[in-house]
């Protein structure tokens, strides 16, 4: 129903700018150790340009609000997560119009956005990226629990953290090869960010 989403949405927007916004030296400090340095400017660059769209965007019908929060992600960050985080919203908006309403089609929407992710980056689960957050939550979602807002937390985080020994073979980490093991992936924590945020939205 068309003002509920504009709640939900202004909701998602405020708590996903929010967060990457407060946590944007930490994410330019995950990639200085492994990639170039910018995975949190970058991410504030798109956040910010979303949040500056926040009455065109929450003006819409939930997919097409998603569809124009990636292209504006796209757009707006040069780096290699604008694109993919943009591919993945993009994605999620073209499932349907309407907001989830259960835990099945937030399954769904996850899906498509971790298959844009996957068809984007030419990656998949063990390369240390953000699918390696993405993919666990969705699986952990898709197995219907009692409690699905603490548990995509829980998963996010015991994921975030499983991405530290692994060894990146996509992504600018990759060419540290074997020396990028040791240090957590700037993605996966961005998207676990977005993830806390999400469900936060949620509880509510
Ligand atoms: P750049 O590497 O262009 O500077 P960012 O620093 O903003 O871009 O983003 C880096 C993050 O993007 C990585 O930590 C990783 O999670 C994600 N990433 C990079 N390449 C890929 C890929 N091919 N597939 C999936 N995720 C990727
Ligand atoms: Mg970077
Ligand atoms: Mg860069």
């Amino acid at each position: 129903e068309a003002a509920g989403d504009t709640a939900l949405i202004a909701a998602l927007i405020a708590a996903a700018h929010d967060t990457i916004t407060t946590h944007r030296d930490e994410l330019s400090e995950l990639d200085r150790a492994i990639g170039d340095g910018d995975h949190g400017h970058n991410m504030a660059r798109g956040f910010d340009a979303v949040a500056a769209a926040a009455d065109e965007i929450t003006a819409l019908p939930f997919g097409k609000a998603l569809a124009k929060a990636g292209t504006t992600l796209v757009m707006k960050v040069g780096g290699a997560s604008g694109p993919l985080y943009g591919s993945a919203l993009m994605a999620a908006g073209k499932v349907r119009d309407e907001a989830p309403t259960t835990l099945a089609e937030v399954v769904e929407l996850l899906d498509a956005a971790v298959d844009a992710v996957k068809k984007r980056g030419k990656s998949d689960v063990g390369a240390k990226t953000m699918l390696d957050v993405l993919v666990p939550v969705a699986d952990a979602l898709r197995a219907g629990p009692a409690e699905p807002l603490g548990t995509a937390r829980e998963s996010a985080a015991a994921a975030l953290e499983a991405t530290r020994d692994m060894v990146a073979t996509k992504g600018r980490a990759a060419f540290l090869g074997e020396r990028s093991a040791g240090h957590l992936d700037p993605g996966a924590r961005s998207s676990t960010l977005l993830i806390d945020a999400v469900s936060a939205v949620l509880e509510k």
